[in-house]
């Protein structure tokens, strides 16, 4: 199973933010939309960071709420990892667990068309797990 089955399911929809925007916009858009990182995008859209809430509590932990007041680009990763719809949701799996990360934006030819969160795969894989396990309750039930 790839990755585009996951988007087909959830669509494209990616919330976005831009590098001068403070770090309190980010953490009201973060809420407002009830996720968990935003992408950063530069003027032509291409992909130059990703915020996530960690990073929002990291610099609270090291600098105080004055924090907030600061434009995000200080405090986002801006070596962000990505895939391609036609990788299969393992391989996401995988490199999500090596990177310690829960949010992999998928890019297809050089624009951003959608991003899979933990949450994305975990659901995917249960629904999954539902159907192998009614394919074999099938088997043995007509075997
Ligand atoms: P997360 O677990 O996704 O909330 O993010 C944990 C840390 O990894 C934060 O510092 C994020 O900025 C960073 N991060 C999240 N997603 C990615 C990604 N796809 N590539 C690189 N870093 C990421």
């Amino acid at each position: 199973m790839h990755v585009k089955n996951i988007l087909s399911a959830k669509g494209s929809n990616v919330v976005s933010i831009e590098p001068t925007a403070t770090l309190e916009t980010a953490v009201r858009t973060l809420t407002e939309n009830k996720i968990g990182a935003l992408l950063v995008l530069g003027p032509d859209r291409r992909v130059i960071g990703i915020l996530s809430e960690r990073d929002i509590v990291r610099v609270l932990a090291q600098h105080g709420a004055s924090v907030l007041a600061q434009p995000l680009s200080q405090v986002m990763t801006r070596k962000v990892v990505t895939c391609s719809p036609s990788e299969t949701i393992g391989v996401i799996m995988e490199r999500m667990t090596a990177g310690k990360f829960r949010h992999v934006p998928v890019i297809e030819q050089d624009q951003i068309v959608g991003i899979v969160s933990i949450g994305d795969v975990v659901k995917y894989r249960l629904q999954e797990m539902e159907h192998e396990s009614a394919a074999l309750r099938d088997y043995i039930q007509t075997a």
